[in-house]
């Protein structure tokens, strides 16, 4: 639980962190006060951006061999203390064996001296004694093997206690080492979770670069001069050679055409557009077309946010709905590529004000003709209605633009 709250937490951090430099010193013009000369430094902040994180990445990455480094010393360390416990061990049966060995000498011995039976063999032995001189004789005989029998005895003991003492040691060691292997472990997987966290955030810049590039590249088409506002560069919508779809994933939740009607229980109400959801509200919607933001419908209590943008595509004029939508990022008059984020999905819950959506999604319309120009009335909108083109069946999903 901690260690989840810690990596959400360095998650924010790290999210923060990337984000104030590259948006702080932009964020005070509007996307419609924007010049070339401004996405050309917005692209050269996420240019450096990445370049920080590729060093951080790698960074990470040293960290991590050196943490994997440091378990694989401690594993082969606890090897050598497995080796030397089974040392030690073979040693005190060694030991043990010789304790055995010598007592079965001493055993043999004593029997020379014909003394096997009872306990009290010395004393037997001695007490058979014919004369004093044999008497002494024989207590010399049994204080050297007593003697030399103890005293091995005794270095064969001890060598049992040091081996034994030797293998309490080393478990304490590698109990130490475990600990050591587990937090180092530990510190790994963070490492790791730390290393995605650096790719995936590198994959977002990588495409924030390439939309940057794709934006330069199209405005440099319609804008005379790279340091005026891209939003008076002229009528002229450049022409797009097919269809994007709005959202990075989705999947049609209501086709374009009749249908009965979600919200009336109507039969055969005309639905102008394809219903896409699978996308939580707050989601980036970008363009589907390159063009011009011609209207903008705020906070309507049908269709929430609305935006119209007229577009040139294969030649043919056409104007793009966006409803339901939850908050708008870009301004009348706005020129936007496909890769402008024009605001975002919603229809769910927290529009409190738009009542004809039973959850989030985006309402995708396309008409021919530039509403608002070549006509304006609804009934025209809606009369030079398309189906949206590149839709799969309903249901199905997809999860790329
Ligand atoms: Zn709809």
């Amino acid at each position: 639980m901690m260690h989840k709250i810690i990596q959400c937490f360095t998650r924010i951090v790290l999210i923060i962190a990337l984000i104030i430099p590259i948006f702080n010193p932009l964020t005070t013009k509007a996307y419609s006060d924007k010049t070339i000369a401004d996405l050309r430094e917005e692209l050269q902040k996420l240019k450096d951006e990445k370049a920080r994180i590729e060093s951080s990445k790698k960074l990470t990455q040293d960290q991590i061999n050196a943490a994997k480094n440091s378990i694989f010393q401690a594993q082969k360390e606890q090897d050598q203390i497995a080796k030397d416990i089974e040392t030690a061990k073979q040693k005190i049966t060694e030991s043990e064996k010789m304790i055995e060995q010598l007592t079965q000498e001493t055993e043999a011995l004593l029997r020379y001296f014909q003394l096997t039976k009872g306990d009290n063999v010395y004393n037997e032995y001695l007490a058979d004694a014919t004369s004093l001189k044999d008497l002494i004789r024989r207590l010399a005989a049994v204080e050297q093997i007593t003697e030399y029998s103890q005293d091995t005895l005794k270095k064969l003991d001890d060598l049992i206690t040091e081996n034994e003492q030797l293998q309490v040691e080393l478990k304490e060691k590698t109990t130490e080492l475990d600990k050591k292997i587990a937090e180092t472990a530990s510190k790994m997987q963070q490492l790791n979770g730390q290393y995605s966290e650096y790719s995936e955030i590198n994959a977002d810049i990588d495409a924030q670069i390439k939309n940057q590039q794709e934006q330069i590249n199209y405005f440099k088409q319609i804008c005379s001069s790279e340091t005026i506002p891209i939003s008076s560069c002229g009528n002229s919508i450049g022409n797009s050679a097919g269809w994007t779809k709005p959202l990075a994933k989705g999947t049609v939740t209501s086709n374009w055409g009749y249908r009965i009607d979600p919200i009336t229980g109507a039969a055969s109400s005309f639905h102008n557009a394809v219903d896409i959801g699978g996308n939580p509200e707050g989601t980036n919607i970008y363009a589907a077309a390159a063009g011009r933001v011609s209207n903008i419908d705020y906070k309507t209590s049908c269709g929430g946010n609305i935006v119209y943008i007229h577009t040139m595509v294969n030649g043919v004029k056409y104007t793009m709905q966006y409803a339901h939508m939850l908050s708008v990022k870009v301004n009348k008059g706005d020129m936007v590529t496909t890769s402008t984020v024009i605001g975002t999905v919603g229809g769910g819950r927290s529009t409190y004000w738009d009542h004809c959506s039973t959850g989030a999604h985006l309402h995708f319309g396309i008409s021919k003709g530039y509403y608002g120009i070549d006509y304006s009335s609804w009934n025209s909108f809606l009369a030079n209605s398309i189906k949206p083109p590149g839709y799969p069946s309903k249901g199905i999903w997809w999860y790329s633009r």
